[in-house]
């Protein structure tokens, strides 16, 4: 008996990838590859899917089976690890996997739009040879098509040749499988694909000798590179130590392999430039196209890097968080820089973490990951620790530039000579002016923008706040307006008190506006700016600020945490934390860990040159330990005592924190339905999971919503996920209530 041809395959639709749909391909269609988007007939409508396996039998019969419709590209379009990535996310963070895919494939790939590509048909030798009067009689149909082709110049558009022939795709097919005509595909890339503000400077950067300890690093990353099994590496390394040179090694080693492909993550695009800069010109010096994914791209610029990726002509991606989905095949390094970064996580529905999916990602892939920070994540030092993560050491600056030194001023003291708010201490003062005699550059930091943080009347006791949100408005002086920081509201300042018409109303606290002007006031003769997010809505300007800094036109510079990263500038010999304690008592169990990082990152910006720099930090609590830790740069004294504290509390990374929070415009709805979802999850008794509120959040209404939450302390996500997922569905939830949960929180506000 001859062996049925018919051609079995499973595929996943998109917005249900759970549940494989099993179809045949026609003889008239190349079998797609695994990863393939094809589409297929549904009901009475048509679907897209993914191709995900070729089951040898099915347990029904054949001939029941309908035939997929179109193969959209002639490649896959999602890496071989991506169906099992996006499973895993929607149960470990509690979504649905049509909820994942959403934010895996970019809409133009989504929504099956045509590839740019044209496939047209040209003859082969052999195909110029065949006797045309035979086949004429055997097949007229592939003769047709043949002599269509002979009557051509050169090669024509395949689906203008199956219409003016007026054959099926299948002819086509055959002749292609005997030999005579061949299919050309040709890419038609958007022009615009390189996005300049992806390019950042231009400069092409110039290759160092490796500094002992970068040499160190490479040569411990080398064998890890080869082994191809999955391990995670810590390059702990301090601001300056030139980690960037040794990510380049590693990139450079893995790719020398043909077909193998690296992803590069940072935490945003745009305050990376130097890092995209030296990448690219690196890396494109060795042939190797890197594709730079941010959230500038528009929609067409973004499916025609998806594809190119796919198709093996880009193997290096650098981009932000959701660069982590790409269809990177042969994956063998993931680097991500900044490992402890915030940003990495994503603030929407799914709430993934976009190291721990670079984690997860190089497991599924048998690939090295490479974290990189200055100031690792409490999570990621404990992982050293207990011996998950192999960890490398940079503890010099490159041409071993002396660390700054760091000296801590008292404000309770300044207060006390003063006798009033000191925003610039003495010593800091004196500092400034040195610096701006010597030409030395200094930077400010504060992270609180605006003029003052709050407006009050002192004879009634009125504060200004916004009617939607639960927090004060901001006063700032550009434009008079007083500001919410949360939802951007404002309103023109009351020139008196609303409340009892008192004209002594007056801004209370300090932020980045209010320093300014006090420098400007100490300084007059010195070239200030300001850096915060109400400058970086305005994107040249922040990039003419940055170049005119970084060329000296500017002296001083003052700026929220955004400026406290990555950047590179080799005059400033002088930086200073406005006020230490403001990170240090938000009600957020990583307070201390932010702290912490921020000191050692700021202090990071001082004497990256050839001159050593000076770090002054201002607090009302000089004794706090993240910072003196800090002060020390002691790694091991801070991990030391803070891992103790979270172990007596239970709290990450001995547990994870999910955080479920309940919104509702009316504050007696969303107290009554968590208090009730509290009892419905009580009832249910989840082994191993511990259960803290319904409270009210931080901030306890905004945009007109009061907001609860509750607190779920896990050993083990996807166990307890599950169960929790399954009451809320059965839950009834009022139509009025919004909530969602947050999976390893960062966000607890
Ligand atoms: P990190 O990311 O560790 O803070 P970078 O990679 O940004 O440090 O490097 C800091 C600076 O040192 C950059 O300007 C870089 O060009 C320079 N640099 C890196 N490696 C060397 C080296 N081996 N010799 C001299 N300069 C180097
Ligand atoms: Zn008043």
């Amino acid at each position: 008996m001859k062996p049925d041809p018919t051609i079995i395959v499973e595929v996943r639709i998109i917005s249900r990838i759970e549940k494989p749909l099993t179809y045949a391909v026609p003889s008239f269609l190349e079998k797609p590859a695994i990863g393939s988007l094809v589409r297929i007939p549904l009901m009475r409508g048509t679907e897209l899917g993914i191709v995900s396996s070729y089951p040898a039998s099915i347990d029904f019969p054949k001939s029941k089976l309908r035939n997929i419709l179109e193969v959209l590209y002639p490649y896959p379009l999602i890496a071989s690890d991506t169906l099992t990535l996006a499973t895993w996310m929607a149960s470990y963070y509690g979504c649905t996997t049509a909820q994942v895919m959403d934010r895996i494939l970019p809409p133009g790939i989504r929504k099956g739009l045509g590839a740019k590509e044209e496939v047209s048909l040209a003859l082969t030798q052999a195909g110029r040879e065949v006797e045309l009067p035979t086949l004429a009689r055997r097949a007229p149909k592939q003769q047709a098509l043949i002599t269509l082709l002979l009557s051509q110049p050169g090669p024509v558009s395949k689906p203008a040749a199956i219409k003016a022939a007026r054959i099926s795709p299948a002819v086509c097919q055959e002749l292609i499988r005997k030999g005579w005509i061949e299919e050309i595909r040709k890419n038609i890339d958007r022009i615009g694909y390189e996005d300049e503000a992806a390019a950042g400077d231009t400069l092409r950067p110039i290759e160092h000798a490796l500094t002992e300890e970068q040499q160190i690093a490479v040569d411990t990353l080398r064998p890890i590179l080869d082994a191809q099994s999955f391990q995670p590496v810590l390059l702990h390394g301090v601001t300056g130590s030139g980690k960037t040179e040794v990510y380049v090694k590693a990139l450079q080693h893995v790719l020398t392999e043909p077909g193998a492909t690296a992803l590069f993550l940072v935490p945003e695009v745009a305050l990376a430039p130097q890092t995209v800069g030296t990448l690219r010109a690196r890396l494109e010096a060795l042939g190797v196209h890197v594709v730079v994914w941010h959230s500038h791209l528009s929609e067409g610029e973004r499916r025609d890097s998806w594809l190119r990726i796919a198709r093996g002509e880009s193997r290096v991606v650098v981009g932000a968080r959701s660069a982590i989905f790409t269809p990177l095949n042969n994956l063998r390094l993931i680097i991500v820089d900044e490992e402890h970064e915030p940003a990495y996580k994503q603030e929407e529905t799914p709430r993934y973490h976009g190291r721990d999916l670079a984690v997860y990602r190089a497991k599924l892939n048998n690939a090295t990951v490479i974290l990189g920070s200055a100031t690792p994540s409490l999570e990621s030092l404990y992982n050293v620790r207990v011996g998950k993560y192999q960890v490398i050491r940079m503890n010099h600056r490159v041409d071993n530039r002396t660390l700054p030194t760091t000296q801590i001023v008292d404000m309770r003291r300044e207060f006390r000579k003063n006798k009033q708010l000191t925003i610039i201490s003495n010593p800091l003062k004196e500092l400034l002016l040195d610096r701006f005699e010597k030409r030395e550059q200094s930077i400010l930091f504060l992270n609180r923008r605006g003029y003052s943080t709050h407006m009050i009347c002192p004879d009634c006791g009125w504060v200004a706040l916004s009617e939607e949100c639960s927090i004060p408005l901001t006063y700032h002086r550009s434009g008079n307006i007083l500001k919410c920081h949360l939802t951007g509201y404002e309103i023109p300042v009351p020139a008196r008190c609303p409340q009892c018409q008192s004209a002594k109303i007056h801004g209370e606290g300090f932020g980045t506006q209010k320093v300014e002007d006090v420098v400007k006031a100490i300084l007059p003769r010195a070239k200030v700016c300001r850096i915060d997010a109400d400058t970086m809505n305005k994107r040249h300007l922040f990039r003419t600020i940055l170049s005119d800094f970084r060329s000296g036109r500017i002296d001083i510079l003052v700026g929220t945490q955004m400026i406290a990263k990555g950047l590179d500038f080799p005059n400033v010999t002088l930086v200073a934390l406005i006020n230490a304690d403001q990170s240090l008592y938000m009600e957020d169990f990583r307070a201390a860990e932010r702290t912490f990082q921020l000191l050692v990152q700021v202090s990071g910006r001082a004497g990256r040159g050839e001159k050593a720099g000076e770090v002054i930090v201002q607090t009302s609590t000089p004794h706090a330990s993240p910072i003196q830790f800090a002060r020390r740069c002691d790694f091991d004294g801070f991990l030391d005592e803070e891992i103790e504290l979270r172990r007596e509390f239970n709290y990450p990374p001995f547990r994870h924190l999910i955080r479920h929070l309940i919104r509702c415009r009316n504050p007696e709805k969303a107290n009554f339905y968590a208090q009730n979802w509290r009892k419905h999850l009580d009832a249910a008794s989840i082994p191993d999971l511990e259960i803290r509120g319904p409270v009210s959040a931080p901030v306890e209404k905004i945009n007109g919503e009061y907001r609860v939450q509750l607190w779920y302390f896990a050993a083990r996500v996807i166990q307890s996920m599950h169960q929790i997922q399954q009451l809320r569905e059965s839950f009834e939830w009022d139509k009025d209530i919004q909530e969602h949960i947050d999976v390893d929180a960062f966000n607890l506000m």
